[in-house]
């Protein structure tokens, strides 16, 4: 009998019981992160004012799988294993011999993927002893997910909210402190890194660089505090493989495999999360196209330069080699808030580097194209970010109705856009408008990356 299904969900005994490490499958080493002062490969004590040992250890494990502590694998089960979708009215709509799957991390209590790596990480900051952590938050994903995370396990948190999305998204923020954690907007007067810019301009709007400065700073000069991450790091695109490990079975289950697998990519993680799982099967053979999609206005991979840089504004990380557009620059405000990054994971720079991803940039009103589209055709109303990935995903599909080939597409929606109506009230309102991309601001700000 024909399959019709529209969703494919799987038991809580089907949540996976490790993370998949891609590193330990790649034949190009990673190029070490280094000390933001002597340029020297950093160790283990260079971290260890931010994070915990188990992190640090995850960060450079070679292991193919790391086990998850059954404590995390239990908070998982609040929404996991999330559901894939075949994305059968869109498909008739558009009127494509290919097949549209989806995976949807907009179940998560905070809306997205972010929480997957948050509670690990709060998980073993708390097995170490750390009583507070700090983090940066753009739009204000990460942020409620962190927040999240800590109130489940009893830590105390304060966010760093970039200063123009406190403002624009008051609900995130009440978001936060519906969990309890203390959220200020950055550039604040807490740190020396928020004083500094607000001296010079005092209606900073802000950026994440800015706030992971100051986040870092907090962290750093306090004993029982440590800095938490969403993205870019190894250790946060690992936990992200939840994601694509089910998706693997939940295809099978759909009896198909992806001809490309397809995810928004500002730091990263939610992209590595779907699709390093499928990376074994391609380096033994088979032809599955990877591509990441990111905004024309913050384009670090389609336009970025490989190279070491810092991960914040200030330049207090370590330098990280990865496809960056300066740690300086600062980009135009458009709604794709966690796209609005300058750099991106080492990890998926260095498959970008080796041809394993292809990279692709769209402006945001066609964007907002498809996300209505979709919205439309599927019903969830798509985050800003992942409405990138649907608009690669209806390209390809409209390029197989072109074609007549029926291809097998995977895009990976990975967070809901309820708390994103001002975004589109704009795009209804006619008044959303596309950045170009911005040639001079980042040749000037590529001037501040190190020479190394
Ligand atoms: C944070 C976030 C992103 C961007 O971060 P990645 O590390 O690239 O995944 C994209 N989409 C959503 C919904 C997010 O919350």
């Amino acid at each position: 009998m024909a399959d019709e299904s529209t969703k494919y969900t799987l038991p809580e005994s089907e949540i996976p019981t490790h993370w998949y490490n891609v590193q330990a499958d790649l034949q190009w080493p990673l190029d070490p992160a280094l000390h933001p002062g002597t340029h020297q490969p950093a160790g283990p004590d260079d971290f260890a004012p931010l994070f915990p040992m188990a992190l640090i250890g995850q960060e450079v494990s070679q292991e193919r799988w790391v086990e998850i502590p059954d404590e995390v694998r239990d908070i998982y089960r609040l929404w996991r294993p999330t559901p894939l979708y075949r994305a059968r009215r869109l498909e008739k709509a558009l009127g494509t011999p290919a097949r549209i799957f989806y995976k949807y991390e907009g179940v998560s209590p905070a809306g997205s993927h972010k929480p997957n790596t948050a509670v690990p990480q709060v998980y073993y900051n708390r097995e170490e002893g750390t009583k507070r952590i700090t983090t940066e938050t753009g739009a204000g994903q990460w942020g409620s997910a962190l927040a999240f995370a800590c109130n489940q396990m009893g830590i105390e948190a304060k966010v760093y909210m970039v200063s123009a999305s406190y403002k624009q998204k008051p609900y995130r923020k009440s978001m936060i402190e519906a969990w309890g954690a203390e959220v200020v907007p950055s550039p604040s007067n807490d740190t020396n890194a928020g004083r500094g810019i607000l001296a010079e301009d005092p209606e900073s709007p802000g950026s994440l660089g800015i706030a992971i400065s100051e986040a870092v700073e907090d962290a750093a000069t306090r004993d029982d505090t440590k800095y938490s991450l969403g993205s870019v790091l190894n250790h946060v695109l690992m936990h992200q493989t939840v994601i694509g490990q089910e998706a693997i079975k939940q295809m099978e289950m759909a009896d198909a495999y992806p001809d490309m697998v397809i995810g928004c990519a500002g730091g990263g993680s939610n992209f590595a999360g779907i699709t390093f799982p499928f990376v074994p099967d391609r380096l033994n053979g088979k032809n599955t196209r990877f591509i990441a999609v990111e905004p024309e206005a913050s384009p670090s991979l389609t336009r970025g330069k490989f190279a070491y840089d810092f991960g914040d504004t200030a330049g207090m990380t370590p330098l990280i080699k990865m496809h960056t557009l300066g740690h300086t620059f600062v980009p135009n405000p458009i709604h794709a808030g966690g796209l609005r990054y300058h750099g991106m994971a080492p990890l998926v720079s260095l498959l970008v580097a080796h041809d394993l991803i292809e990279p692709r940039a769209y402006h945001q009103k066609t964007v907002f194209d498809a996300a209505v589209q979709f919205a439309r055709t599927e019903g969830i109303i798509p985050a800003p970010e992942p409405s990138h990935a649907i608009r690669a995903a209806i390209d390809e599909a409209l390029a197989c109705k072109e074609s007549g080939e029926a291809k097998t597409i995977l895009f990976h929606l990975c967070g809901h856009g309820n708390f994103d109506m001002s975004a589109y009230e704009q795009y209804f309102s006619g008044e959303m408008v596309d950045y170009a991309y911005p040639e001079e601001e980042v040749a000037k700000a590529m001037e501040s990356v190190p020479a190394v």
